[in-house]
């Protein structure tokens, strides 16, 4: 796909409801409008990251990707081969559960097309040979490698780590966990950006009927009573970031994407229509929070109390944007969710991240600990009567290999924290090891020090777990390999005849 070669164009219409055939009327309007119908393997992927009663507003709602591929079916004009909806979502969580739990199950079961959970399938290897990448190669499921039409709907969302949850961030769903966490550090808006090499939408359409501000995984509701669409990512998240007052050149890893070549973001460039003008589309999103915040300012006020020093000099930044410290804002939030004793039930914490070399105000109090988080955690000085000093662990990511990176899986993580506890038995400290140390590890950190209810303790997570691992041993057995080396075979979706624009910010 050239977007030299066409205008692009995003389109913002009103919808006020999750009703399943005004959202398919408009989408067929918005296919129509941009002159698209759906051909060869068509992968649909919503924003799935998890779902539940407690995280209603994370995800793209059923109804909208019901409504987004009834529309591409009635634009279709015999040239599908397939029509699937697939994605892999998030804090190690099985996609099958967020599936079910979102009624995702139901859409495709009702609509009679296709499901992938994207960890169940092989993961294939995608060479990367531009300039500035993170790596040689990366992996990512087949059915998306072998997408001819691939449409992304994501859901409206802040995002604490990259400001925005928009068209190119929702790509972090096109790896499995194993190969997700890789970079999945300071370098996350690099490696946001390298993934828009596996594939490119022809057509997008955010869930911004109600969108969520704040957080990504607990996000605060907020009525936009908007469906945006476009068929060029980075024109589309432009008009996003428009929408709620945020230059795209200041979200990295849109800014990356736009210098490579994937399209424009300058408003001039886009040809923008609709029943709702931008200005109307802004006027509904005064004040939106993006959520973009330190861990030190994030828990001023509460018993946590944060220290971020700089992680190493190789990472390129001062914070680590996209690793341990936003990890942990996000397993609080969970926390929050799910017992509302978090707050005050928590004793006093001190959690620690990078090479910090400040004090640490601690008190010796009943169950008072120091928390180092991430293998760059580094510090040295006195914690109550006993000397410290936490050595930086820090591997260089040249010595992570997408080939040979073990799993980190659900049971493997609650081992490693239960450890890493009983290690530090008779300390004032614990460190958790890790780069990075997902939400989940951290999440059952704080149930552990603070004795609340796990909220991966319960009936739907175990047989989601144990069912996941039941179908992957059985694909195995029929000669499932789980990772396919070797350049692999690709749709019509794969990028092609990128060229460089190098607009200037306006
Ligand atoms: S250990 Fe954590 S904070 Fe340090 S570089 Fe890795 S992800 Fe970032």
């Amino acid at each position: 796909m050239d977007p030299n070669a066409y205008r692009p164009q995003v389109i913002i219409r009103h919808c006020d409801a999750y009703d399943v055939e005004r959202i398919r009327e408009i989408v067929r309007e918005g296919l129509e409008t941009l002159d698209l119908r759906p051909q060869g393997r068509t992968l649909v992927k919503p924003n799935l990251v998890c779902a539940g009663p407690k995280f209603e507003h994370a995800h793209t709602r059923p109804e909208f990707t019901e409504g987004v591929v009834l529309a591409l079916q009635d634009r279709d004009d015999g040239q599908v081969t397939e029509m699937a909806v697939g994605e892999r979502c998030g804090i190690t969580i099985p996609t099958r559960m967020t599936f079910a739990q979102s009624g995702h199950d139901d859409v495709v079961k009702r609509l009679g097309v296709k499901k992938y959970y994207f960890e169940e399938e092989p993961q294939v290897e995608i060479p990367l040979s531009h300039p500035g990448r993170l790596r040689n190669y990366l992996f990512t499921p087949e059915p998306v490698a072998k997408a001819d039409f691939f449409v992304n709907c994501p859901k409206f969302k802040a995002h604490p780590w990259t400001t925005v949850t928009f068209g190119n961030k929702a790509y972090i769903g096109l790896q499995d966990d194993r190969h997700r966490l890789i970079d999945h550090d300071a370098k996350l808006n690099e490696k946001i950006a390298d993934l828009q090499y596996i594939l490119q939408p022809k057509f997008l359409a955010i869930d911004a009927i109600t969108a969520g501000e704040g957080r990504m995984l607990t996000p605060i509701p907020r009525d936009l009573n908007l469906i945006i669409m476009g068929n060029n990512q980075c024109a589309f998240d432009a008009v996003c970031c428009a929408v709620i007052g945020v230059d795209p050149y200041d979200v990295d890893h849109i800014r990356m994407a736009h210098e490579r070549g994937f399209g424009p973001l300058v408003l001039k460039e886009i040809e923008v229509s609709g029943d709702v003008t931008l200005e109307d589309a802004r006027a509904r999103s005064t004040g939106f929070d993006v959520g973009l915040i330190r861990v030190e300012k994030y828990f001023e006020g509460t018993n946590i109390s944060a220290y971020a020093g700089p992680p190493p000099a190789s990472e390129g930044h001062d914070y680590c944007w996209g690793g341990c410290p936003g990890a942990m804002e996000e397993a609080i939030e969970i926390l929050r969710k799910v017992d509302e004793r978090a707050d005050e039930g928590m004793p006093r914490l001190h959690i620690v991240f990078g090479n910090y070399d400040g004090p640490i105000d601690f008190r010796g109090e009943e169950n008072e600990r120091v928390v180092f988080i991430g293998d760059c955690a580094e510090w040295q000085g006195q914690l109550g009567d006993q000397t410290v000093a936490v050595e930086n662990l820090y591997r260089d990511r040249s010595t992570l290999d997408p080939y040979t990176v073990e799993p980190q899986e659900m049971m493997d993580k609650v081992l490693k924290v239960k450890k890493a506890k009983r290690e530090h038995k008779n300390l004032p400290y614990l460190r958790l090891t890790g780069c990075p140390v997902s939400v989940s590890e951290q999440l059952m950190a704080l149930v552990d020090l603070g004795g609340f209810k796990s909220p991966m303790n319960d009936w739907p997570s175990i047989k989601a777990y144990f069912t996941w691992k039941s179908a992957i041993a059985m694909k195995r057995l029929v000669g499932h390999r789980y990772q396919v080396l070797g350049e692999a075979e690709r749709g019509d979706a794969k990028p092609e005849g990128m060229l460089p624009q190098t607009t200037p910010a306006e």
